[in-house]
């Protein structure tokens, strides 16, 4: 809708009723500047008016200072770095987790220790280096060993053919175009599942990590199929479905405790 058919009638009765109506030369048209280009006052929706008003008000978050100075050679932009688990996942938790980490909010035990919450500010899952959240996402020798398994499980999906970086593992990975939402929802999902572990004080493991990769999947399922797209769906995920069928309920007794810890 155009911003003139944003005005109600009232007003634009009242317009032209008042003396001090001035109407504008016809071959003069009124503009507006947004994102600093003008545009034809007519051209304009309430759309556009509303995100000039917002892009004026809004202030980057003050973690992006944090984040410039750990990560100096970082090239994203912030918009591809935010809007990242809205564009990969449905699922809330980890859109929320993944928020929490970007705003430097995820409660680590350097953190808590900070704070005077806990006595030590040592890791949950070594006990030798402070607990930073690139120490627990990437650096800890535990998490570690749990991505290089992660690693070895998805590039036999053809998924990736490479092992991730510390930027991949925070930010996301970008120069993927064919399996772009499955990698970066798994590794949304490892970071829960590592926090998750430490929270715990248990060891990751790939084969609990599957399991809830496969519970995942089952949810996305049911919900692409009641907003009919399930095409979307089987797309995303289609190099991993027959991996879940074969997954073996021999696992099962070893995965319930630690998924049911997973999903409180
Ligand atoms: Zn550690």
């Amino acid at each position: 809708m155009g911003i003139v058919n944003a005005i109600s009638d009232e007003w634009k009765l009242i317009i032209k009723q008042s003396q001090q109506h001035i109407c504008p030369p016809s071959n003069d048209k009124f503009q507006i500047n947004i994102e600093n280009a003008m545009v034809n006052v007519l051209k304009v929706t309430s759309k556009m008016l509303y995100n000039e008003f917002k892009r004026k008000k809004q202030t980057a978050p003050s973690a992006q200072k944090k984040i410039k100075l750990k990560y100096p050679n970082l090239s994203l932009e912030w918009k591809e770095i935010y809007s990242l688990p809205f564009t990969v996942t449905h699922d809330t938790k980890t859109r929320e987790f993944q928020y929490k980490l970007l705003n430097n909010i995820v409660f680590t035990n350097e953190k808590l220790f900070r704070l005077k919450m806990i006595d030590s500010p040592l890791c949950a899952f070594c006990q030798t280096e402070v607990e930073s959240p690139e120490h627990l996402f990437f650096h800890c020798n535990v998490t570690k060993s749990f991505w290089q398994l992660l690693c070895s499980w998805i590039s036999e999906k053809k998924v990736i053919s490479t092992s991730l970086t510390l930027e991949n593992v925070i930010f996301g990975v970008f120069n993927v175009a064919e399996d772009f939402h499955i990698l970066n929802h798994i590794i949304l999902l490892a970071k829960y599942y590592i926090y998750n572990c430490k929270l715990n004080i248990i060891h990751p493991s790939l084969k609990v990590f599957i399991a809830t990769v496969k519970a995942t999947s089952q949810i996305e399922q049911k919900i692409a199929a009641n907003s009919n797209k399930l095409v979307k769906h089987y797309k995303k995920w289609n190099k991993f479905l027959p991996c879940f069928s074969e997954f073996s309920l021999c696992f099962w007794d070893d995965v319930c405790r630690d998924l049911f810890i997973f999903t409180l």
